[in-house]
């Protein structure tokens, strides 16, 4: 008898395990399943423009293009959607630079700091130095999430050439590597500084910089190439905005496509024994004129405070360091 009840006891204790056992089974799949396809939904969904951009909120006309990109000033952006949306879509940010005789000693350290401290801030970030002496690298004591990859690139005898050729390296190293390393890149000169976030309110296909100086001028006056024999050519009245080479962005392939177009225009030029007025940023000009960037930013991003213009204090997020282009410009 006790036996038996003890023989009892233990399948029902078997019993009991064997249903906890499917109970337990059972939600844990179940929970599974409800995170999945929650997580699914949240990775999946895009981001809108509406969800972040805000052309109303401030008082400007011309804050979206006639092609429907936005142009973006301080004050039209949500940066907090933009983070709660990068948050689940983890992306890495290049940005390439050159420095090339005076110009190492002069800049490149203000400008590596100043952008560890505000670019892209909590996002993964390269910096890609392209340099002509690998010894004059400053040292810079970078923030968590941030790389510095160094190049060293030959210095062309004219500074027209240095700054041309930059399209040629940076249509090389974006075949070559950055394209595997990054999902945004921006291209900037050395000869500024950050001082303000610039952040992921700037990301996008194709990036475009509106210059400081030209950005209130009708197309009509614009300083486009205008000899029909040159690449850059824009015939008078036509063309968008002025874009400043100092600053362009984009997908890795987009910046791929920028670069190798703009450097076809230099070189065929070349060959015609011409050069346009602004020489890369000629092209670059011709090439968004044909090619419309579907990001524009608006001079705060690329400011000049002793241009002709004007903003409201404390609005602008990078601007031009001075510059003596007589020291700078002669060869070491
Ligand atoms: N640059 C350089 N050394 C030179 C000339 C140009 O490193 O001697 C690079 C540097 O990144 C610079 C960019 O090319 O910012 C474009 O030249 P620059 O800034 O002089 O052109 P600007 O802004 O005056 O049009
Ligand atoms: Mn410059």
């Amino acid at each position: 008898m006790r036996y038996q009840r003890k023989t009892i006891q233990l399948l029902l204790f078997l019993l009991f395990l064997w249903t906890f056992q499917r109970m337990y089974h059972f939600s844990t799949k179940k929970v599974q399943r409800i995170y999945q396809c929650w997580s699914v939904n949240t990775q999946t969904e895009e981001l809108k423009l509406s969800d972040w951009f805000f052309p109303n909120a401030i008082n400007r006309s011309n804050v979206t293009t006639s092609w429907a990109a936005p142009v973006v000033w301080h004050g039209t952006y949500d940066e907090v959607v933009l983070e709660n949306y990068y948050a689940s879509h983890k992306i890495t940010v290049g940005l390439t630079v050159f420095a090339v005789g005076r110009y190492v000693d002069r800049y490149l350290h203000t400008f590596i700091n100043s952008a560890d401290k505000y670019f892209m801030v909590g996002q993964k970030v390269i910096i890609y130095v392209l340099i002509d002496d690998f010894s004059k690298v400053p040292w810079v004591d970078l923030a968590p999430l941030r790389m510095l990859k160094i190049f060293e690139i030959k210095q062309e005898k004219r500074w027209q050439d240095i700054s041309m050729m930059r399209m040629k390296t940076i249509s090389e190293h974006v075949a070559d590597h950055i394209q595997y390393e990054v999902d945004f890149l921006f291209c900037m000169d050395v000869d500024q500084i950050f001082v303000q976030k610039y952040g992921l309110e700037t990301l996008g296909e194709s990036v475009g910089q509106l210059h400081a100086h030209w950005y209130k001028t009708s197309p009509t006056e614009l300083p486009y190439e205008r000899s029909q024999l040159s690449e850059a050519y824009i015939p008078i009245g036509k063309g968008d905005f002025y874009y400043h080479a100092a600053v362009f962005g984009g997908t890795p392939v987009q910046v791929l496509n920028i670069a190798r177009e703009c450097f076809r225009g230099i070189m065929n030029d070349k060959k015609n024994n011409i050069e346009a007025v602004w020489h890369d940023e000629s092209h670059l000009n011709k090439y968004f004129f044909l090619h419309k960037p579907t990001k524009i930013l608006s001079p705060e991003y690329c400011w000049d405070q002793s241009g002709p213009n004007s903003i409201k204090n404390g609005t602008f997020k990078l601007y031009w360091a001075f510059k003596n282009y007589d020291f700078l410009r002669q060869s070491v």
